[in-house]
């Protein structure tokens, strides 16, 4: 697991509830000082293993990769032995959503009846996409969003961020704890995101035929969980074009973007935009029940408001 994991609580935080889990005091929360707590936090706890999706290779690829079948050996070998430090063996398995059929069939004897001094924690964003004998062996908690001005704070104390950098991603985070923390450290995320603001900002100045060249290269150059990301970018940049339209500048989510954000606001009709939203939000539900993405894509381009 990498370095630095959280140092602060939240109660959103899987991976601080595991900490707190093989801490060696009593007060189920992390004292961040034990012989436990320092291991975690140096990403070498012998009794804790961290599940990601991978691609076929193995690699971590927390943007399209699967859990696979050679994971879910994994989890059985680490569970059946016992504790080497602490109390408990723990597991965190991240995206269960992304769960091959294998992963998840490999492990329902393990959901079921864990060894006894093993504990198995996933993360899922969406329930309805994970195997429904395997949900039912688990107990489900909702986890609930950091508010902004929690999160802000925390990035800056627990992970001493700059305050314009901790405002932003506490902005586009909405209220993932985890994934603030993730992005400190992955500069491809934010590659990504320049790629995305120029490409809105192009394809508002675009014509159809010029769109519709761009969904179909799209289509064949990015993976579902990248449209997918391509269509939230979207979501978040268009409301921002609309708060903007009503005077709502201060709720904006891409705070970094001011000046190209007005620019477009200025240049497309408020009422095209408000169409246009309803239109990402189905586009969103669409991808999530596999809808082709290049239809997806051909339709949102189709729609996009154009800029004057
Ligand atoms: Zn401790």
């Amino acid at each position: 697991m990498p370095a630095g994991w959280p140092a602060a609580c939240c109660a959103g935080n899987p991976p601080a509830r595991a900490r707190g889990l093989l801490c060696g005091k009593p007060a189920g929360k992390a004292c961040g000082t034990c012989a436990d707590c320092t291991s975690f936090t140096g990403g070498n706890h012998p009794d804790f293993l961290l599940v990601d999706p991978t691609t076929p290779d193995g690699e971590p690829d927390r943007d399209g990769g699967r859990l696979r079948v050679e994971q879910a050996d994994a989890v059985l070998h680490f569970t059946v032995m016992k504790p080497f430090q602490s109390r408990f063996r723990v597991v965190l398995i991240r995206e269960l959503q992304r769960a091959t059929p294998q992963f998840a069939n490999h492990l329902l004897k393990t959901f079921e009846e864990p060894p006894a001094a093993a504990l198995l924690l996933a993360t899922a964003t969406d329930t309805s996409a994970i195997l429904p004998t395997l949900v039912s062996r688990c107990q489900t908690l909702k986890l609930k969003p950091a508010s902004r001005e929690a999160l802000c704070t925390a990035l800056q104390t627990g992970w001493g961020t700059e305050p314009e950098r901790a405002d932003l991603l506490s902005r586009l985070a909405q209220g993932r704890m985890g994934w603030a923390v993730l992005q400190l450290e992955d500069a491809r995320m934010w590659q990504r995101r320049d790629r995305n603001r120029a490409l809105a900002t192009d394809l508002a100045a675009s014509s159809i035929p010029e769109r519709l060249a761009r969904a179909d290269a799209l289509a064949v150059r990015n993976s579902p969980a990248q449209l997918q990301e391509q269509v939230d970018f979207w979501l978040w940049w268009w409301r921002d074009v609309w708060l903007i339209q009503h005077d709502l500048a201060n709720s904006c989510v891409n705070v970094d973007c001011g000046d190209e954000l007005e620019s477009l606001a200025a240049r497309v009709r408020a009422a095209d935009v408000t169409a246009f939203l309803q239109r990402l939000e189905r586009a969103i539900q669409q991808m999530r029940a596999n809808v082709n993405g290049r239809l997806v894509m051909t339709s949102l381009m189709i729609h996009m408001p154009m800029a004057a």
